[in-house]
């Protein structure tokens, strides 16, 4: 069966998603395939943290009715190492601050709001290939309810994550990674937060993060060998292992209860350039990956998918597409910013080795973000978003 549509677009993610609302907000039609099923990608646990500018985005296109009711506004995070919590304040710093809310809420808002203004979402699209992508016609395949279907489009985002079929599709990209010897050992648990504010810990045995993703539900993570199996992993033992890490001497305590869900993510950096061939254009996971330490995955993907839209608006108004060829320039710079502070951030609190010298060097860094004034804001400016890059 053939189909049409201005703007093809593969992954129900944040990126796909906020993209398709961003272009129907400018009256572009498009179409979104996703590989899952609607249930798995709404209950499907991973971001929570959101910066400003994501969050005011959201707003302006009218998707934060239950975001900005349900969401936790977070004025600050704490740093602990050597048994001692210090805060950092990120609206004094920045004027500024970041809202904890779950990406599958985000997900499911999404989903809820476009379908019920009548405009589609194909889910359970198999074989999903995108073709044809050298010539202004481009078209998507794939396999729905037993039929093969072919969609016509203007332009194909492929916005359908780091293990997707857009990025392997596209011919002539580089990549420049890095991967991490540790992973993160993330819990979702039915237990009331005992403390407003996540947890950054630097611990001995190794890095700890405590977090929430509503005033009953806690989200904690413990830095692992990045080949643990989540096997090895009790519930029991995650429990005393967060009871060795995250206490300090000030008394602070937290809550346990029934583990709802847990899951090991290797920790990587991850940039491919460029992010876009012909009329094949990349955005989210599916270009560039982050340690999730400084919280920037999912607010990468809505950064770039703020410039990709404004580049197709200008295209349909003009009927110039040239603006594309900007798209990598402009998003990159953003990402690697951010790349930079999710290095630097997990470098900082991770147990990276055996060698006193280099605890002794995080220390000093702790001592300086948490001290000074000028450090502390620019870890605060980093941390809430810096501005989304303008539409060139
Ligand atoms: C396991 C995991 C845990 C994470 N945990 C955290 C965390 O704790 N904290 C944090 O800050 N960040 C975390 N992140 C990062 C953050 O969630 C991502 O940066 C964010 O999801 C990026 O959004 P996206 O839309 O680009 O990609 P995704 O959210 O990955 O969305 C891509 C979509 O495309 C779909 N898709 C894939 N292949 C196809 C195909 N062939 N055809 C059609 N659809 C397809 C996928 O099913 C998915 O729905 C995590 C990421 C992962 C993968």
């Amino acid at each position: 069966m053939i189909t049409t549509t201005q703007v093809g677009i593969i992954g129900a993610g944040p990126a796909g998603l906020v993209l398709a609302h961003m272009l129907a907000a400018r009256g572009i039609e498009s179409l979104v395939l996703e590989v899952r099923d609607r249930s798995y990608v709404e209950h499907r646990v991973r971001a929570g943290v959101l910066e400003h500018p994501s969050v005011e985005l959201l707003r302006d296109l009218g998707l934060a009715g239950r975001l900005d009711r349900e969401g936790l506004a977070h004025r600050g995070i704490e740093l602990a190492f050597e048994g001692r919590r210090h805060r950092l304040d990120f609206l004094e710093l920045t004027g500024r601050s970041i809202t904890v809310y779950g990406q599958q809420e985000i997900v499911k808002d999404l989903i809820a709001i476009r379908l019920a203004a009548g405009d589609p979402i194909v889910f359970e699209a198999a074989e999903v290939e995108p073709c044809a992508f050298d010539t202004p016609h481009p078209t998507i395949r794939y396999r729905h309810d037993g039929q093969d279907h072919e969609l016509r489009c203007d332009l194909i985002a492929g916005c359908d994550g780091f293990h997707g079929v857009s990025r392997p599709a596209m011919p002539g990209w580089t990549s420049f990674e890095r991967e991490y010897p540790f992973a993160w050992l993330g819990i979702l648990a039915d237990a009331a937060p005992t403390i407003d504010e996540l947890i950054y810990t630097n611990h001995e045995r190794g890095f700890a993060l405590y977090s929430m993703r509503s005033p009953k539900i806690t989200r904690m993570y413990l830095q692992v060998a990045a080949d643990e199996a989540i096997e090895n992993w009790s519930d029991d033992r995650i429990w005393s292992e967060f009871d060795i890490r995250l206490p300090t001497g000030d008394g602070f305590s937290f809550n346990s209860g029934p583990i709802l869900e847990k899951a090991i993510t290797p920790m990587r950096s991850f940039v491919a350039s460029p992010m876009r061939s012909g009329r094949l254009v990349l955005a989210g996971d599916a270009a560039h990956i982050v340690p999730p330490t400084g919280a920037k995955g999912m607010n990468l993907a809505i950064a770039d998918v703020f410039v990709l839209a404004g580049i197709i608006d200008r295209a349909y108004r003009t009927g110039r597409w040239e603006g594309l060829d900007r798209y990598t320039d402009t998003c990159l710079g953003r990402v690697w910013r951010a790349q930079h502070f999710s290095y630097w951030m997990t470098s900082m609190l991770h147990r990276l080795s055996d060698d006193p010298f280099q605890y002794q060097l995080q220390l000093s860094e702790l001592a300086l973000v948490t001290g000074n004034v000028s450090a502390a804001r620019s870890l605060a400016e980093n941390y809430v978003g810096l501005p989304f890059a303008p539409v060139p």
